[in-house]
């Protein structure tokens, strides 16, 4: 049976041309990158040298020496939120982020309230949009920081984040965006958008897993989460992770220059899914914007009177990967915290299933999964007794009043 992998905003298969790139780190360049009196080390650190630069003008740096590489996304949205605060907690104790945040951010943000600090998680429109003028609303005289995502991972909503940079240095105040979803899906310059710092992962533009990179401004004070060696100039030790680095610019460089054609392939795809859902399968509820706000590779739909975990292994058995929720999420019985944040009721949240399509998606594929997901969807319903009480009209649909609206 073929595969039809539709969950690459949960991660990205691997380009050959990646493997590549990566190889001679891990066969003839094993030098240690800091180890300069001898030539096997030297040789490293020239390398590390040219990625750097290279990362740097991919996303807009004006600095090669503001790409400080990670070991993840993870990490480098904790390294913002925790090292930002700490070196700067003699200015305020107040941090301002979103509900629909990736749990890295919710996290780190939920650890520093043990520590003195204090976080406003901003509430969210229905289709998941942050606007500047709430941000501002939230600021008070102690507010250091501000983090919003670029984009959503789950409901695919891209947040206005330059007007909520404006607004972050028009109070002094420093701004971190989690771009992790965003890069090679929307084009982004931290020159242009004028962050202080924004987080980004090899495993999700098609580079290797356990590389992350997260940019920050030159004259941003941050403490070190990683504390050692003198490696990332004194601010990330650890002895450098050659290879996935390698993996990590090679993997921009090629997503950075065929952004208008994938974005164009992944739309169309995307746009075929969610059309043809609509016009297959009733009862069910587009979750995120339905404009130019939404990330050119979601859909995440609610089917109402099922569950996602049920569909998800009736797909499975089909050969297609998606997801019900984001994989971190997955294994709690919570709905997703994003779907909830939109307001989505909690009996349908659970019925919910995030496709997400990639560069390389066909419209095969895509009528693969049309001709399949409606079976399964009416295959689950005829085993629901929600879906017999509704048909008898002992209760009402939630979505019935949103599809007659649409
Ligand atoms: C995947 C993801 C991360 C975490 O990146 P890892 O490299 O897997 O740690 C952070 N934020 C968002 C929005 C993501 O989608």
């Amino acid at each position: 049976m073929k595969t039809v992998y539709l969950d690459n905003n949960a991660t990205t298969s691997i380009k050959p041309e990646v493997v590549d790139a990566m190889m001679p780190y891990l066969t003839d360049i094993w030098g240690n990158a800091s180890s300069v009196f001898y030539e096997v080390g030297q040789r490293a650190e020239g390398e590390l040298i040219k990625l750097r630069e290279s990362v740097a003008k991919n996303i807009g740096a004006k600095n090669a020496n503001e790409v400080y590489f990670t070991a993840s996304g993870c990490e480098a949205d904790n390294w913002a939120i925790k090292g930002y605060a700490f070196a700067n907690k003699r200015k305020g104790n107040h941090i301002i982020t979103t509900k629909i945040e990736h749990h890295a951010i919710l996290g780190a943000c939920e650890f520093l309230e043990k520590h003195g600090f204090s976080v406003t998680y901003l509430d969210v429109d229905d289709e998941g949009i942050v606007t500047a003028e709430d941000v501002e609303a939230a600021i008070t005289d102690e507010t250091i920081l501000i983090s919003v995502m670029t984009a959503n991972n789950e409901i695919g909503t891209i947040e206005p984040i330059a007007d909520i940079a404006k607004v972050a240095r028009k109070h002094k105040i420093a701004f971190h965006t989690d771009a992790v979803q965003a890069i090679g899906h929307i084009p982004i310059n931290v020159s242009e958008l004028d962050v202080d710092m924004l987080s980004i992962s090899g495993h999700k533009f098609h580079g290797p897993k356990g590389v992350g990179v997260l940019y920050i401004k030159n004259g941003t004070r941050i403490d070190n989460l990683i504390h050692g060696g003198g490696q990332e100039r004194g601010k990330r030790a650890a002895t450098e992770n050659l290879a996935g680095i390698a993996g990590l610019a090679k993997a921009l460089d090629i997503a950075v220059s065929n952004i208008d054609k994938n974005m164009a392939n992944m739309k169309s795809m995307r746009d075929r899914l969610i059309n043809g859902l609509r016009e297959r399968i009733d009862y069910i509820k587009l979750n995120g914007p339905e404009d130019d706000r939404r990330l050119c590779n979601n859909v995440n739909f609610s089917y109402e009177f099922v569950e996602g975990e049920a569909i998800l292994m009736r797909l499975n058995m089909k050969g297609i990967c998606a997801s019900s929720g984001s994989a971190c999420a997955s294994g709690s019985l919570d709905p997703s915290h994003v779907l909830l944040a939109i307001g989505v009721p909690h009996e349908i949240a659970h019925g919910s299933i995030r496709f997400s399509v990639g560069e390389d998606t066909t419209e095969e594929e895509i009528d693969y999964v049309l001709e399949t997901m409606p079976k399964i969807i009416s295959g689950l319903r005829a085993m629901s007794p929600m879906y017999e009480a509704f048909e008898d009209g002992r209760i009402e649909s939630f979505t019935k009043k949103y599809m007659e609206e649409k």
